[in-house]
């Protein structure tokens, strides 16, 4: 099948009427480039019985294209940091994924011996028949959806590809699908007018977190403006103006979102002298998430899956776990959220019928998952899945790691997993990262050999805290005792923090030391510049951290770490 792009045809001579056309304001922001006329066309598909022999390989066939265009719609996400951008990509990928959808196909190629081009066709165009006969509000966003998928599956077995378009082309189309409009932005497409569409059409909601200036509604705007004519249009009034003179081009062109689009960042956090840090969260329910919106919270760093477990005595069905992943990304978007494997045992009470002389260096974090294998099974399950879905936002954490055998056991299983998935043509996040808490004083005086083996640490200072000092962290009696200000903890935290500058591993604290102010100064003088804490602590750690420069915050660590004893910390806290 050929796209039918840049039309040299319709050269009609132009009256005043056809140099202004009206249509409805969609994006705001004015441009000027050349028309573009993109016409979809019906793609031509075999009419040829196929023999038995035959039937094998063009199932095969179907299965490729549909990994071709499910890799194609992942790879287009993940270039996406909106949220809406990257929802409708993945309704396009579910679309291509439904079980139901493949079993029509296969069925319509094995018993009728259909060939898989026309077998696609046929079984869509069932769908198409079913939504037209609804009368649904949605059903012409819809059937551009499902029409744009099923081209473009025949388009990748025909092997038809894309022509490129050329930069400052403003591209006139009767309807666009999602995924026409993210490769048109990826083309750097100077605007974009429709003959059809509304506010909320697809098209729209795409075109405006892509920030591409465009005009919806224009009455038979293919047909109207000639292919490669020069144009403008301003997407806040509806105004389209085709073969502008050169004042218009001046005026349209100083507003023009598509040279200022690939300048806007997101926002970052700095010191007083410029050095850029990351504040996410730690949180355990979905209900914490507004404070840490409200508070400015990029991401979370820290989920303590096990509060469900604590909150309903039960950790939750695949399902369910699926759930709660899937709220916190769409709602942190684009953010990074890290899920930490279930961390129960020791304070965190978990029964599984033994009772324990001394649960804190008992049967708890990775050492009970690894004995209960359904469990961290059906949990990196929830995991992974919803990681294909939401490729690079997620992290995997894993809890109370004392060696190196725990780490290769862990890796074992989300290979196992993720191979599962891959079998039943699940979408899989290849790159995940996966990170260790660094919490037992083992861990940390090994830090480089962890180091080498994950792709992140993250340093949890409260049972650091309490496995370095021998202190139970739950014992009201030992509370003197028990203090993240002690030297030889921010000795410890400065060898971990070395040993990820000299293994090239990002290093962040996520333990109750981070929350606290000038403790977070301390860490940042100490080199780590990736804090996660408690939602309501962001708000006063960002200040601190905005209101020094990093030459402080090092002195500050340097004395810290001269310090020997609590009582020192706490004064030269005090004197901050
Ligand atoms: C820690 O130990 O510092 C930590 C963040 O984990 P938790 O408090 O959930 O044990
Ligand atoms: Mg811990």
């Amino acid at each position: 099948m050929a796209s039918e792009k840049c039309t040299k045809k319709v050269s009609s001579v132009m009256d005043v009427n056809d140099r202004l056309l009206a249509g409805t304001p969609a994006v705001a922001g004015t441009t000027v480039g050349k028309a573009c006329i993109y016409r979809r066309q019906q793609p031509i598909v075999s009419n040829e019985h196929l023999t038995e022999e035959q039937v094998e390989s063009q199932l095969a066939y179907f299965h490729q294209a549909v990994a071709t265009a499910r890799q194609e719609l992942q790879s287009l996400s993940r270039s996406q940091s909106n949220g809406d951008v990257r929802d409708l990509l993945y309704a396009q990928i579910e679309m291509i994924e439904d079980p139901e959808l493949h079993e029509k196909v296969e069925e319509e190629i094995k018993s009728n011996n259909t060939p898989v081009d026309a077998a696609i066709h046929k079984v869509f165009d069932i769908y198409l028949g079913l939504l037209s006969e609804r009368e649904n509000a949605d059903s012409p966003e819809r059937s551009v959806d499902i029409i744009d998928t099923r081209n473009r599956l025949i388009q990748i077995l025909h092997n038809d590809e894309n022509e490129q378009i050329t930069k400052e082309t403003i591209i006139i189309a009767h309807d666009l699908s999602p995924r026409e409009v993210i490769k048109f932005s990826e083309q750097q497409v100077r605007g974009l007018v429709m003959e059809q569409g509304g506010e909320s059409s697809h098209a729209v909601i795409l075109a405006r977190a892509l920030q591409i200036p465009m005009v919806v509604r224009v009455e038979q705007a293919c047909s109207r403006i000639p292919a490669g004519k020069v144009m403008a249009i301003d997407g806040a009034s509806g105004k389209v103006i085709v073969d502008p003179s050169a004042e218009i081009q001046d005026k349209y062109r100083v507003n023009d979102l598509s040279t200022v689009q690939s300048q806007s960042t997101a926002v970052q956090y700095e010191t007083a002298d410029g050095h850029p840090f990351i504040l996410r969260a730690n949180i355990g329910f979905a209900d914490e998430l507004p404070a840490m919106l409200a508070s400015g919270g990029e991401g979370i760093g820290l989920l303590r899956t096990e509060s469900a477990y604590l909150n309903n005595g039960h950790l939750g069905s695949e399902q369910e776990q699926r759930s709660l992943y899937e709220v916190l990304l769409k709602e942190t978007s684009p953010d990074i959220v890290t899920i930490r494997l279930f961390d129960a045992g020791g304070d965190k009470f978990f029964d599984l019928g033994q009772q324990e002389q001394n649960p804190n260096l008992g049967w708890r974090g990775i050492r009970m998952l690894l004995d209960e294998e359904k469990l961290i099974r059906q949990q990196l399950r929830a995991i992974l899945i919803v990681a294909g879905r939401y490729p690079g936002r997620i992290r995997i954490l894993v809890p109370m790691v004392s060696c190196l055998e725990e780490v290769t056991a862990v890796k074992k299983h989300i290979a196992d997993i993720r191979q599962e998935l891959k079998e039943k043509e699940y979408a899989v996040d290849a790159d995940i990262e996966l990170g260790i808490m660094v919490e037992v004083p083992a861990v940390a005086l090994q830090a480089d050999a962890f180091a080498r083996e994950v792709d992140f640490l993250s340093i949890g200072t409260n049972d650091l805290t309490q496995y370095l000092l021998a202190v139970d962290r739950g014992n009201e009696r030992l509370s003197n005792l028990y203090s993240q200000r002690h030297p030889a903890l921010w000795s410890l935290i400065q060898q971990v923090s070395q040993s990820g500058d000299a293994t090239d591993t990002p290093v962040s604290v996520c333990g109750e030391l981070a929350s606290d102010p000038v403790a977070a100064c301390a860490l940042l003088g100490l080199g780590i510049s990736e804090l996660s804490m408690t939602p309501t602590a962001l708000g006063p750690v960002r200040e601190e951290l905005q209101g020094h420069n990093l030459q402080e915050m090092q002195q500050l660590a340097d004395r810290l770490l001269e310090s020997t004893t609590t009582a020192e910390a706490n004064e030269l806290f005090a004197n901050f």
